[in-house]
C-alpha cells in the first residue's frame, strides 16, 4: 500500500494534461491528494489525464482549464480552486520552447514563453502563498530546467524564463522561510532543473538530428551534445524527486534548484 501522506492535501500542477506534469500529478495522487489538473487539449485528453490521475490513487480530481498566458484567467482558476478547496502545493510546470536564434525569434514566441514559463509562477504564487502560510504548511515545486543554470544556443526566451523562475523561487524562500514550523512542515519553494526528458516538448529537437536516421539516432545524438550519462529521464523520475519535497521531513530544504540531469551541469 503506498504511502498516503498527502491524504488531507490538496495539489495544483499546471501543464498536467502531458509530460512531465501529468507524471507529477499521478505521483502526488499516489500519496492520497485531491489534485487539480490544467493544461491544454482536446477533451478526450483531458479525460485521459483525469482518469491517469484518479487510477493513480487521487481522493479527487478536477480539470481547470485557464490559459496560462492570461493573468485574468490564472486568477479566475485561483479563485475557483480556493473555493473547492484550499491549495496546499503548488507544481508551477507548464512550459513551452522554441528553438532559433535570437534575431530570428518572433516576438510573439517570447512573449508567450515569458508568459507561461515564466509569469504564470508569479501569478500562482501570489495568490496561492499566504493561505500556505496561514496554515503553516505550504510547498511550491517550480519545474525550471538546467537552462535555469547554464544557457543555451537558440533558446532566448526559454533561458530568460528559466533564470528567471530560479531567482522568483529563491526570493519566495526567503520571504517564507520563517514560516509555519518543523512540526507543521513549514513553506518550502524549490526548483526542479532537468536536463533532457522524454516528452513531446522535445520531439522538434530530436527530429532535427535524425539526419535521415531513426529516432533512436536523434535521442543519441541530442544526448550526446551535453548529458553525459548519455540517456534521458522518465517524467516519473522527475516525479519523484517532487513528491519528496512534499513531505514534512522536507522542512528546511528551500530555495535550492536540484538538477536531474546526467552531469550536464557537472561539467
Ligand atoms: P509537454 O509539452 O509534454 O507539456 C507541457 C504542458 O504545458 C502541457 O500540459 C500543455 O498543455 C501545457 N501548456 C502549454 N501551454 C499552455 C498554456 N498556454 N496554458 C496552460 N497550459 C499550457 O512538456 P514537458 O516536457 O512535460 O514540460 C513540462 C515542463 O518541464 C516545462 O516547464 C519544460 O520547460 C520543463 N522541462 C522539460 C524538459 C524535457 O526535456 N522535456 C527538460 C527540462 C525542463
Amino acid at each position: 500500500m503506498a504511502d498516503r501522506f498527502l491524504a488531507a492535501r490538496t495539489v495544483l500542477v499546471t501543464g498536467s494534461t502531458s509530460g512531465i506534469g501529468l507524471a507529477i500529478a499521478c505521483g502526488l495522487a499516489s500519496a492520497g491528494a485531491k489534485v487539480a489538473i490544467n493544461g491544454l487539449g482536446t477533451p478526450e485528453q483531458i479525460e485521459a489525464a483525469m482518469q491517469a490521475v484518479r487510477d493513480a490513487g487521487a481522493a479527487e480530481v478536477r480539470h481547470f482549464g485557464a490559459d496560462l498566458r492570461d493573468p485574468d484567467q490564472i486568477e479566475a482558476m485561483m479563485m475557483a480552486i480556493e473555493a473547492w478547496s484550499p491549495l496546499d502545493i503548488l507544481v508551477n510546470n507548464a512550459g513551452i520552447q522554441h528553438a532559433v536564434p535570437l534575431a530570428e525569434m518572433p516576438t510573439q514566441k517570447w512573449n508567450d514563453i515569458l508568459a507561461i514559463n515564466l509569469s504564470a509562477a508569479f501569478h500562482t504564487m501570489r495568490v496561492a502563498m499566504p493561505g500556505m502560510a496561514a496554515r503553516g504548511y505550504g510547498r511550491v515545486v517550480n519545474i525550471a530546467s538546467v537552462h535555469g543554470l547554464v544557457a543555451s544556443v537558440n533558446k532566448a526566451p526559454y533561458v530568460a524564463s528559466k533564470f528567471g523562475i530560479v531567482g522568483l523561487s529563491k526570493v519566495a524562500a526567503l520571504e517564507y522561510a520563517a514560516s509555519g514550523s518543523r512540526d507543521s512542515g513549514g513553506i518550502t519553494i524549490n526548483c526542479i532543473c532537468p536536463g533532457w526528458v522524454e516528452t513531446a516538448l522535445i520531439e522538434p529537437q530530436i527530429e532535427a538530428r535524425r539526419n535521415g536516421g531513426s529516432r533512436e539516432d536523434g535521442v543519441r545524438a541530442l544526448v550526446a551534445e551535453k548529458q553525459p550519462s548519455q540517456r534521458m529521464s522518465l517524467p516519473e523520475d522527475i516525479a519523484s524527486l517532487t513528491l519528496w519535497l512534499c513531505r514534512r521531513e522536507a522542512h528546511n530544504v528551500t530555495g535550492a534548484s536540484f538538477p536531474i540531469d546526467g552531469g550536464w551541469t557537472a561539467q
